[in-house]
C-alpha cells in the first residue's frame, strides 16, 4: 500500500543502514500489516517458517543433520514439535563452531557478527543481507509504536565510538547524533548535558547504565527529553523510575541480542510484544519443559537465519511468556517480563543463590542501588563495590551486608570497596552482579 509515510520509510531506512539495502522499506510495510494479524494467522506464519528452517538445517547444516522433528507428526502444534528438539547452548556452539554454518559456505554479501564475548569465547554468526534488513525493519516497527521514526531527532549514547566520516554524515542526514559518554567525569557529563540542550532531541537511546550515569548531569542542567529508549541490560522498575525522574521522560525498553536481533519491543501500552514474524520465543523450566506465566529460561529460534541457524538457542536470559492480551489490539505474543540473566547471581558453598533481581527488588528504595555492584570472587568472598560518598552510603551498605549474611550465612565475607567507577564490560554494560 502506498502512503507518504511508507515512502519516507523506504528512503530513511536504507539511509540509517545502507547494508540493509533498498528492500528494507518493503519489509517494513509488510511488518506494519502483519502486526495486526490475529493469533491464528501469526501461528500459521511461524509454523510454515519454522518447518522450512528445520528442513533446511537438517539437509545443509552438519550440526543439525540428525534432527528430524517433524517426521510422522501431523497432529501436533509447532510449539509441541519444537519442544521435542534439543536445547542449543552456547557451549554446544563453541564446541561445534565449524559445523554450525550452512555447507554452501559464506555468501559474498554476508554480514558476520561475533557475539558472546563477555561470557567466553566469541561465537561467529553469519547473517544474510535480507535477514539484517528484516531485523532493521522490525526494529523500526517497534520504535514506531512509541512514536520514534527513522527521521526523528535522536541521540544515541551507546559507546561504540564516533565511526567513519561517511557514517557520521549518514547519522546527521537522518537527524541523529552519537555521543560517547562512557567513562566521562562529572564535568564532562555536564558538557554532554549542555550538548543535549543544544541538540534538543525527541529521544535518547542507550544502555541502562550509561543513561543513568549521564542522568544526574542532565537533571542538574534541566535537560528534558520525551522518551528514553534502553536496551542491552535489565531495566528494573527502580531504574525506570529513576530515568523518568532524571530526564522527565517516558521510558521504553527493547530486547534484542547480536545473534538474532529485534526480539521484543514495548508498545504504546507498555507491553513487550515479540517479533513473531522473525523469532519464536519459548520459556522452559529447569527440566526444559515449555511453560507460560512463570519465569524460566528463554529459548530463541531465529526464523530467518539459514546461514547459521539458531534453533532453541538458550540465550542466557530469564523471562515470562503470557497469553494475556494487550489493549493495543496486536496479537503478537507477549513477553510479560524479563527477569535478568541466568548467570547473574551470587552463590554460597551450599548452593543457595541470590539473583540480581532479588537485590533490585529488596533494595529498590535505596539511594545507592544504582551505584553498587557485587563481585563474587569465590564461594565465600564477595566484594561490594560502590560509587559515591561514604557518609551517605554507610547505613545502606550495612543493610545489604546483613541481608547477604541472613540469606547466604555469616561465613560469606563481604568487603566494601569504594571505587571511582564500577566495572563495565567492553561494550559499556554495567551488571549488578559479576560472578567470577
Ligand atoms: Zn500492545
Amino acid at each position: 500500500m502506498f502512503t507518504i509515510e511508507n515512502l519516507l520509510y523506504s528512503i530513511f531506512l536504507p539511509l540509517n543502514n545502507p547494508r540493509a539495502g533498498l528492500r528494507v522499506g518493503r519489509l517494513y510495510a509488510d511488518l506494519q500489516k502483519s502486526q495486526w494479524y490475529d493469533h491464528r494467522a501469526l501461528e500459521q506464519l511461524q509454523n510454515a517458517k519454522v518447518k522450512c528452517l528445520m528442513e533446511y538445517a537438517r539437509n545443509n547444516v552438519p550440526f543439525y543433520k540428525d534432527y528430524n522433528a517433524w517426521e510422522g507428526k501431523t497432529d501436533t502444534t509447532f510449539r509441541e514439535t519444537l519442544a521435542t528438539y534439543p536445547i542449543l547452548k552456547k557451549e554446544d556452539i563453541r564446541a561445534n563452531s565449524l559445523h554450525m554454518h550452512t555447507i554452501t559456505g559464506m555468501p559474498r554479501a554476508c554480514i558476520v557478527a561475533t557475539t558472546g564475548g563477555t561470557t567466553g569465547k566469541p561465537i561467529e554468526v553469519w547473517h544474510s543481507r535480507k535477514n539484517r534488513a528484516l531485523v532493521d525493519a522490525a526494529t523500526w516497527r517497534g520504535r514506531s509504536w512509541v512514536g520514534i521514526k527513522p527521521w526523528t531527532r535522536g541521540v544515541n549514547v551507546q559507546s561504540f565510538g564516533r565511526g567513519s566520516w561517511y557514517g557520521r554524515l549518514r547519522v546527521r542526514l537522518t537527524n541523529k547524533w552519537i555521543m560517547d559518554v562512557f567513562g566521562q567525569t562529572y564535568a564532562e557529563k555536564l558538557q554532554s548535558a549542555k550538548e543535549l540542550l543544544r541538540i534538543s532531541p525527541k529521544y535518547l537511546e542507550g544502555f541502562v547504565s550509561e543513561t543513568l550515569a549521564l542522568g544526574d548531569a542532565c537533571y542538574a542542567s534541566g535537560v528534558q527529553i520525551d522518551r528514553v529508549l534502553t536496551t542491552g541490560e535489565m531495566l528494573y522498575q527502580h531504574n525506570r523510575d529513576e530515568i523518568k525522574r532524571l530526564y522527565g521522560a517516558e521510558v521504553s525498553v527493547y530486547y534484542g541480542c547480536n545473534e538474532i536481533g529485534a526480539m521484543a519491543f514495548e508498545c504504546e501500552h507498555g507491553s513487550k510484544h515479540i517479533t513473531d514474524e522473525h523469532v519464536i520465543v519459548e520459556v522452559v523450566d529447569e527440566n526444559g519443559v515449555p511453560q507460560w506465566e512463570k519465569p524460566g529460561r528463554i529459548l530463541l529460534t531465529d526464523l530467518d537465519n539459514y546461514l547459521t541457524p539458531f534453533i532453541r538457542y538458550e540465550v542466557g536470559d530469564i523471562g515470562i511468556l503470557t497469553r494475556s492480551s494487550c489493549p493495543c489490539g496486536r496479537e503478537l505474543t507477549l513477553l510479560k517480563d524479563l527477569e535478568g540473566r541466568t548467570q547473574d547471581f551470587i552463590i554460597n558453598a551450599s548452593g543457595d543463590k541470590l539473583s540480581s533481581l532479588f537485590f533490585a527488588g529488596r533494595f529498590k528504595d535505596m539511594k545507592l542501588i544504582h551505584r553498587i555492584q557485587l563481585v563474587q570472587r569465590s564461594l565465600n568472598e564477595i566484594d561490594l563495590l560502590y560509587e559515591g560518598s561514604s557518609e551517605v552510603a554507610e547505613s545502606e551498605l550495612e543493610e545489604i551486608i546483613s541481608e547477604i549474611h541472613n540469606r547466604l550465612g555469616p561465613e560469606m565475607q563481604v568487603s566494601i570497596k569504594q571505587v571511582g567507577q564500577l566495572i563495565y564490560t567492553g561494550r559499556g554494560k554495567c551488571r549488578l552482579i559479576i560472578n567470577l
